[in-house]
């Protein structure tokens, strides 16, 4: 159990918005997989989903995934029709902070957090090598903290989240912005997007070097709100923020400090790619199998 990929198959949803189409056309995945692994004589020990809404991870309901409009659904449960073994079901920072303390960058540390800087921005949280989720779930929603009270409107329609300074697309925003006041600025040229973002700003030219600072200092907020919040051994990076190409210019530039006591927290970056959920999912189920057995359903 080293967390490597033995096998992988994907197959594409005909309609994300219906979750009984969804679950049938998983179920059949499933019971390839469980042919596949009886054929091998290899043992299924439990199903990990890393779901990108909210749930209830004692129950295996979806609550909500309101960008692809699904309501509270017994997901765990219907999937459990197809094999009888259970199923575990995380949201998906979380089963990446889990992917990142059983197999990645928090090997042996008892206390970790997985900040996520990608299309949302949040964070899983391990403490005391256990996920913590606090009292409503919200533990970890650190991109909806208010940063800026006079800011831009966020997806979740409260004003100056987090999220609407570090996210992906509030990076492409402010670049857009700042394009219109600069139509002859090289960047307008070429099409927007992280990448060139980081190559121009690299390059020092200026709209990018001005979304480079508002980004550098607000990922140094992300990372103060998280070292305040949880106080972890370590902070691991995630998300097309760090992980595109030329991103080093902004780890590069934020530097963590003036805190009010000597503080040690070690930040890296995520090696999964673009694995992490799977092996998260795989994490969570091994996880709870080892550590909260009495944490699974059925
Ligand atoms: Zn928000």
């Amino acid at each position: 159990m080293g967390g490597e990929l033995r096998y992988m198959e994907e197959r594409p949803v005909d309609d994300p918005r219906e979750p009984a189409k969804g679950i049938e056309q998983a179920k059949d995945l499933l019971r390839s997989f469980e042919t596949r692994a009886k054929r091998r004589r290899r043992p299924l020990y439990g199903i990990g989903v890393s779901f990108p809404g909210a749930v209830d991870p004692r129950t295996g309901d979806c609550l909500l995934w309101a960008e692809s409009g699904w309501k509270r659904f017994p997901l765990a449960r219907s999937l459990m029709e197809a094999m009888d073994i259970p199923v575990l079901l995380e949201e998906d920072v979380r089963a990446e902070a889990l992917g990142e303390f059983w197999f990645g960058e928090g090997q042996g540390v008892d206390s970790l957090v997985l900040l996520k800087l990608a299309r949302g921005v949040g964070a899983g949280v391990v403490l005391e090598q256990r996920p913590y989720r606090g009292v409503n779930g919200l533990a970890g929603e650190v991109g909806h903290i208010t940063v800026d009270p006079y800011g831009d409107r966020c997806s979740c329609g409260r004003v100056g989240c987090l999220e609407t300074k570090v996210s992906v697309p509030a990076v492409l925003r402010k670049a857009r912005e700042l394009l219109k006041k600069n139509p002859d600025s090289p960047l307008a040229r070429e099409e927007l997007s992280l990448e060139s973002i980081y190559r121009a700003a690299r390059e020092g030219e200026k709209v990018a070097r001005e979304v480079l600072e508002q980004l550098v200092a607000f990922t140094k907020v992300a990372l103060e709100i998280v070292v305040h919040a949880y106080d972890p051994d370590i902070i691991v990076l995630s998300g097309a923020v760090v992980e595109a190409e030329g991103a080093d210019i902004l780890l590069n530039n934020v530097q963590l400090g003036d805190f009010p006591v000597e503080v040690r927290v070690d930040v890296r970056v995520s090696s999964f790619g673009k694995h992490r959920g799977i092996i998260g999912a795989a994490a969570s189920v091994l996880h709870r199998l080892i550590v909260d057995p009495q944490a699974i359903e059925g």
